[in-house]
């Protein structure tokens, strides 16, 4: 449906779209990036709604999907695309998109699923993540090249045990995922790891981030990010 996903233009490189008529809970960023050589798309939204057709690139430049996990707020729409990277860890599960790695079944009962119905008669218990194989693999030090700028593979687990994280390393900019994101941080999904997580904050003390842009919420910089883990940890008793 038309107007399905909102958008904003962060600055003249840089998109976010999101799902305003999901719930919160799953209500994820979608981050498009323009690069010289091809642009990159970090994740992909639910899938309710078509997510390709919103995304303009110029004829025969390549789009790079990285799924920086594999929960359905960040993979719905995934197989949409021809080019698909995701981490190494869980890349059996994207062909399966087994329920229990993607947490849909949660889905399917939740209260106030959507706001908006995608379609008449639409139902959450309907909710189905197609099937979308990796054709590239990621893991910890690899690099998604666009040409101009290159990102680095972070591996921080936690939150999930296939986080991944992309950072630039010549400017800063970081796309994080669910590993770090300045809104209600969740660690007690069945495959959620307190202690991998406090590990992956004390790490990003350490990272020399310019500007963060997280899987949900608002972006934030390096002090803010820091902030944010530093209160993670003080919270888990990790410092
Ligand atoms: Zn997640």
């Amino acid at each position: 449906m038309p107007d399905w996903f909102s958008r904003s233009i962060v600055d003249d490189k840089t998109t976010m779209l999101t799902e305003p008529f999901v719930h919160a809970y799953v209500r994820a960023n979608i981050w498009h990036l323009r690069g010289r050589d091809a642009d990159l798309l970090v994740d992909t939204g639910m899938g309710i709604c078509p997510l390709a057709p919103e995304i303009e690139t110029p004829q025969g430049k390549p789009l790079l999907v990285v799924a920086t996990h594999i929960h359905l707020d960040h993979v719905g729409s995934l197989h949409e695309f021809p080019w698909r990277a995701g981490p190494r860890m869980s890349a059996e599960q994207f062909v399966s998109m087994d329920e229990a790695a993607t947490y849909a079944y949660m889905f399917h009962d939740l209260e106030g699923a959507v706001s908006k119905l995608p379609a008449p008669g639409w139902k959450a218990a309907d909710y189905k993540i197609p099937s979308a194989p990796l054709t590239r693999t990621l893991d910890e030090g690899d690099i998604v090249d666009l040409g101009d700028r290159q990102f680095r593979v972070l591996h921080l687990p936690g939150h999930s045990p296939d986080s991944i994280a992309l950072f630039d390393e010549a400017d800063g900019l970081f796309f994080s995922g669910d590993a770090i994101y300045d809104d209600t941080l969740i660690d007690d999904l069945p495959d959620s790891d307190r202690a991998s997580y406090i590990s992956s904050m004390r790490r990003l003390l350490d990272l020399p981030v310019r500007i963060g842009h997280g899987g949900h919420g608002p972006s934030f910089d390096g002090k803010r990010m820091r902030e944010i883990a530093a209160a993670y940890l003080g919270r888990t008793g990790g410092i």
